[in-house]
């Protein structure tokens, strides 16, 4: 399945190839970025430590923005994504079991679906497919594990392993989409700013009994909001927050009482459920870089940001951190620059770096507001749901927020 990349020269120790773009990380967000230079004229090498089987063989479910839809489609793999994944046409808000359900319509943003509900598997082995096939200018090193990165002023050198042998990349800009504990970001000594949260999240997928598999539902429970998110096929992908030795605990659960507690917190609307997943916990971070850029380096995903998983942003921030650097470095080689300039990455970064703010401090917010039993807080809350149900531009304002339609929109995503 890898492509040969042709060596430009060799060095003493190991074969040297030749690109303009190096991304570090062939996941979601990497794949993504790559994909959406296929038609820049850069030649781009994506280094994935894992096997293409490997690296999609994670179960999680990622809720997917209107906007990261119009993104892929932009880059036109939504093709092979679109009938494969969940579509929802309504979002549920609640405030626990509370009957003051704020309720989001189509009609609230003249859209078919609210969003959508994508596997992991489902979205990555379409982009690798996308790559393989249509991406002449895209080639992958997979699975290569980078060792070291020499950074001069023309450019870089990326030193790693491939089947036991070493080698070089030589490039003008090294892009880090190497996830949370990016190496490419730490080896740079870009710091983070950001906190461990006192909750776990524990993922898992279900089938259901229910007719209507067209909702996802946000349910705040004291202890960790709750996203219920639908699948194809009447499955759900569910994320469940809570404080860790809970979170631990109800992995541990036996799986009849563990689906009689699922029950109780979904509000019985689900019907009869069956586990159709291993329950997977992972702990809650936040956090964001000091800088995503420095000469030849870029940071984009996870590498660059993390958030709590609370309204399904962390991939959809990622995917429009990928498209707005494929648009900058675009235009650059365009107009003739050189991509690994820092004048050149600071662009994506002045775009990027404060809307993700944005959004990491509501996630932040909102998870705070409700996983909290505080009274003024929680009065607070609940006469902030009644506004969101009662004054239909404050409710579009908040959806459009959710659902990436604000802020500067990459060209790829302007459908
Ligand atoms: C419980 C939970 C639920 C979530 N739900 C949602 C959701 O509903 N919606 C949403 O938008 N987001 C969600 N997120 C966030 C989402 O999972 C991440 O934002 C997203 O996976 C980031 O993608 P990425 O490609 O940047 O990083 P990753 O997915 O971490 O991918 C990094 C890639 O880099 C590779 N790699 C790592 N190190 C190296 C190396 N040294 N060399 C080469 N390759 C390397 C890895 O193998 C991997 O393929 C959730 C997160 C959690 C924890």
């Amino acid at each position: 399945m890898m492509q040969a990349v042709p060596a430009a020269q060799t060095s003493d120790q190991a074969p040297l190839y030749d690109c303009d773009v190096a991304i570090v990380g062939g996941g979601v967000v990497g794949a993504t970025l790559a994909a959406a230079l296929k038609d820049s004229g850069l030649k781009v090498l994506l280094i994935e430590v894992n096997s293409f089987e490997q690296a999609i063989a994670r179960e999680r479910g990622y809720a997917l923005s209107p906007l990261s839809g119009q993104i892929l489609a932009g880059i036109g793999v939504w093709p092979s994504i679109f009938p494969h994944i969940g579509k929802y046409r309504h979002i549920y808000l609640s405030d626990a079991d509370n009957v003051g359900m704020v309720k989001f319509e189509p009609s609230d943003l003249k859209r078919e679906f609210l969003g959508y509900v994508g596997e992991h598997k489902v979205m990555l082995g379409a982009l690798q497919a996308f790559i393989n096939e249509q991406c002449e200018h895209v080639n992958w090193l997979c699975p290569a594990r980078p060792t070291r990165v020499l950074y001069d002023e023309a450019g870089a050198v990326i030193e790693l392993e491939m089947a036991g042998q070493a080698r070089q990349i030589r490039t003008r800009l090294v892009v880090g989409a190497d996830g949370p504990r990016s190496q490419i970001r730490q080896s740079a000594g870009i710091k983070t700013k950001g906190w461990k949260y006192w909750q776990s999240c524990l993922t898992f997928m279900i089938t259901h009994e229910a007719p209507r598999n067209d909702i996802a539902f946000e349910r705040f429970w004291p202890d960790g909001p709750m996203g219920v998110l639908p699948l194809t096929e009447n499955r759900y992908h569910i994320v469940w927050t809570a404080p860790h030795a809970e979170a631990k605990a109800l992995q541990n659960l036996d799986e009849a009482e563990f689906l009689a507690e699922l029950e109780y917190y979904t509000g019985g609307f689900l019907g009869k459920l069956s586990l159709t997943s291993d329950r997977a916990v992972f702990p809650v971070q936040l956090f964001q870089s000091d800088r995503y850029v420095q000469p030849r380096l870029a940071l984009v995903g996870d590498a660059a940001h993390r958030c709590h998983p609370v309204a399904g942003q962390g991939l959809n921030l990622g995917i429009r951190d990928a498209a707005a650097l494929a648009q900058v470095l675009s235009e650059a080689y365009l107009r003739g620059e050189d991509v690994g300039d820092l004048r050149v990455l600071k662009r994506y970064e002045r775009w990027r770096k404060k809307e993700n703010l944005a959004i990491l401090g509501f996630t932040d917010f909102l998870d705070r507001m409700f996983s909290n039993n505080w009274w003024p807080i929680v009065k607070l809350r609940r006469l902030g749901l009644w506004l969101l149900r009662t004054v239909p531009p404050l409710k579009v304002l908040a959806l459009k927020f959710m659902t990436g339609f604000w802020g500067r929109r990459p060209a790829l995503g302007k459908g």
